[in-house]
């Protein structure tokens, strides 16, 4: 979608450090990162929001968290684990409208 900031990553557009890629996900660190490791995990597929997302995005969204675990192997938080974060909407934080997951890890990270 044009002006989305996510999309011109996918499109590689804008430059970003991709950590995990495959067909329906790419994932990218954080550009102010809010915990060690700070990614985000985000469909290729333009969704805004949870807050606008259809039935028919639930398998796309599932992809998201599925690549949260395969991230979470490729960076040795496999044991240790790690939080994932969705902001929702205006009161729960969210900036930027194509829904990601914050992938935190590496330390504390209740606070982040
Ligand atoms: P939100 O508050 O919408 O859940 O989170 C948006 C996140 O995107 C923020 O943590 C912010 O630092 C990150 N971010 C915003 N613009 C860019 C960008 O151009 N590149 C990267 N890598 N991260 C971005
Ligand atoms: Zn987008």
């Amino acid at each position: 979608m044009k002006d989305c900031v996510f999309c011109r990553i996918i499109a590689r557009e804008t430059a970003a450090d991709v950590e995990y890629e495959d067909d329906a996900v790419l994932a990218f660190r954080d550009i102010y990162p809010k915990a060690p490791v700070h990614v985000l995990i985000v469909p290729k597929r333009h969704i805004a929001s949870v807050m606008a997302m259809e039935a028919a995005d639930a398998e796309t969204l599932g992809r998201c968290l599925y690549a949260a675990r395969k991230l979470g192997e490729a960076k040795g938080f496999a044991e240790r684990g790690y939080r994932l974060r969705v902001n929702c909407g205006p009161e729960g934080g969210q900036v930027v409208y194509h829904v990601h997951l914050h992938f935190l890890a590496g330390g504390r990270t209740s606070g982040a």
